[in-house]
């Protein structure tokens, strides 16, 4: 069968993908249709999914990417969430330990702040129980003087000490493309740039999808007993065009993260920390760059661009500068930054971040089924009730098993498995003479970083076998969604992109055998995608 997601078969693939008769149309390839995609195709449902934008170029790419624990469940009381979170947590770091995996973080307790040291101590400790955290990664407390010993940038006045957790780092746009990768080994047809126009229906009931192909400017039908609408923030849209009546519809907000190189805000220890307004905000590390966000406000503008404005960006760095007085922030130290759209169930009467994360799930009367809300962390939950509904009618197809499926990129579990392709890392050493470079491809592409290692002589040469390997295996069908998601370095190695960014353009475009139009479409694109990471006035 052929790999919907090698770039290079596109026509034949979609071809062939329009002849097939499908058991399910999952419509929007961010992280929750990715996992429905995959829970499906593994219980041996034939699937097709789609996206108009790249994989996860929605909210998908556009998280804090964090694999929550659930603590700020625990403050509103949702035990049963916290524990669940825990359990999806350990799951993911089990089947993909290269992409999930433990980061430490600081708490500071101040005088003024909404947190006290005893209940601190005591909600963190019943957070690690509830959440069933082992025990080399439960909480600790720090006194003042332990914390300021750890934590040289926090400010002493008013500090009554600090809480050591855990949360688990991921990239989100990284975990979606896994995921779907995975699906698509399982059977899975997949294509982004493909985007639904109108449902196809026949006594009342959906029986397809009507589509056009955004690369080639063509139509596409297909066809399916079930389709699914998992497009986030644009589920009402759907549900709109499929007449239905949005009685409970979504609430969406915005948050937006700005990212600073690590010398410039110099922490140890990735942070959760109290802001001014009551609310808290991460600072995270990754890759010698430390991200600060979020933010959480009403959203009414345009879905497709989201976009970072100067009161977001005011906003965060008065948040640091009021906890860290030494850092001294300002705009010139934003490298890049990112806003994403929340899919919020609508509440009445909360405020934004009041207003709960949970997932909901809509069947319309021609069977349309709409799945918001929900959080990256929860996504194998969330796929595990909508394949079930299908299930509770098919009865055929058995019960989920994405508990224990590995992503692609890990052959073996857990944390030995990263051990060991952490070793095997070394024998590249000498060759790149970059650890750095060498880790992060590692966290990117999982095993499959090797075989590119096998082919690379220098960093330079090292990209191309990237973008091949993309081209061939992840759909990469603009040159800019490399950099975006497929690498991430237009937001946290944005330098390094501008280096040498006309020698893989003119790889790119020799590669994908470009005219002298299309090398200039690929050119403006990386430009927008430079431009849409910097601050909008
Ligand atoms: C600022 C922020 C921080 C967050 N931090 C975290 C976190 O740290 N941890 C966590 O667990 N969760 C977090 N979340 C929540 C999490 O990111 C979202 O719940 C999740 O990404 C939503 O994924 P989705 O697949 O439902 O939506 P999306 O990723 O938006 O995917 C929907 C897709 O549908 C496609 N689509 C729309 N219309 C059509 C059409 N007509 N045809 C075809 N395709 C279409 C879009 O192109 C899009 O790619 C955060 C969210 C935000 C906004």
């Amino acid at each position: 069968m052929p790999n919907s997601l090698n770039s290079t078969n596109r026509t034949q693939n979609l071809e062939h993908a329009s002849s097939q008769h499908f058991d399910l149309i999952v419509v929007g390839g961010g992280i929750t249709g990715s996992g429905i995609a995959l829970d499906a195709a593994s219980r041996g449902m034939k699937v097709l999914i789609l996206d108009k934008q790249d994989f996860a170029a929605g909210t998908s790419s556009r998280s804090t990417k964090l694999i929550h624990g659930g603590l700020r469940y625990l403050k509103q009381l949702e035990f049963g969430l916290v524990r669940q979170v825990g359990r999806e947590r350990a799951i993911l770091y089990q089947n993909a330990p290269y992409l999930v995996y433990p980061e430490k973080l600081l708490l500071p307790i101040y005088k003024s702040g909404s947190l006290g040291f005893t209940s601190t101590s005591v909600a963190l400790w019943f957070y690690d129980l509830l959440a069933g955290v082992q025990k080399k990664e439960r909480r600790k407390m720090l006194s003042k003087q332990k914390a300021i010993k750890e934590e040289q940038i926090l400010s002493e006045y008013g500090l009554l000490g600090a809480g050591l957790y855990y949360e688990y780092r991921t990239d989100d746009a990284r975990l979606t493309m896994e995921v779907l990768k995975t699906a698509v080994g399982y059977g899975a047809h997949a294509f982004n740039y493909l985007e639904l126009n109108d449902f196809i229906q026949s006594d009342g009931q959906i029986t397809g999808v009507k589509t056009t192909d955004l690369i080639q400017g063509t139509s596409h039908e297909f066809s399916a007993k079930y389709v699914v609408n998992a497009t986030g923030p644009w589920v009402d849209q759907l549900r709109k065009k499929n007449s239905e009546s949005l009685d409970k519809h979504l609430y969406i907000t915005k948050g937006v993260h700005l990212v600073f190189s690590q010398d410039r805000f110099p922490i140890k220890h990735s942070m959760y920390f109290d802001v001014p307004d009551g609310r808290m905000v991460f600072a995270i590390k990754r890759d010698g760059k430390v991200y600060l966000g979020t933010t959480d406000t009403e959203y009414h503008d345009s879905l497709d661009k989201p976009l970072c404005t100067k009161q977001d960006m005011d906003y965060l760095l008065n948040s640091a500068n009021t906890m860290f007085s030494k850092l001294n922030l300002s705009a010139e130290d934003v490298e890049s930054s990112w806003a994403g759209l929340r899919p919020l169930i609508h509440e009445k009467g909360k405020s934004p971040s009041e207003v709960s994360r949970k997932d909901e799930i809509f069947e319309a009367e021609n069977g349309l089924i709409s799945i918001a809300g929900g959080k990256l962390t929860a996504f194998r939950k969330m796929a595990q009730k909508i394949v079930d509904r299908i299930e509770e009618k098919e009865k055929r197809f058995g019960k989920c098993k994405t508990d224990s499926i590995l992503l692609t990129g890990t052959s073996v579990k857990g944390e030995e498995a990263y051990v060991s392709m952490r070793n095997r890392l070394k024998k590249y050493e000498t060759k790149l003479n970059s650890e750095k470079h060498l880790v992060k491809l590692l966290h990117t592409y999982g095993e499959a970083c090797f075989a590119m290692l096998d082919k690379a002589d220098d960093l330079l040469f090292l990209v191309y076998t990237e973008i091949d390997y993309c081209i061939e295996n992840e759909s990469l069908e603009h040159l800019a969604d490399y950099y975006a998601r497929r690498s991430g370095k237009v937001l946290f190695a944005i330098d390094e992109m501008k280096e040498k960014q006309e020698a893989i353009l003119a790889y790119y475009a020799k590669r994908r055998n470009l005219t002298k139009d299309e090398v200039q479409i690929e050119k403006d694109l990386v430009e927008q995608i430079k431009n849409d990471v910097q601050v909008n006035p």
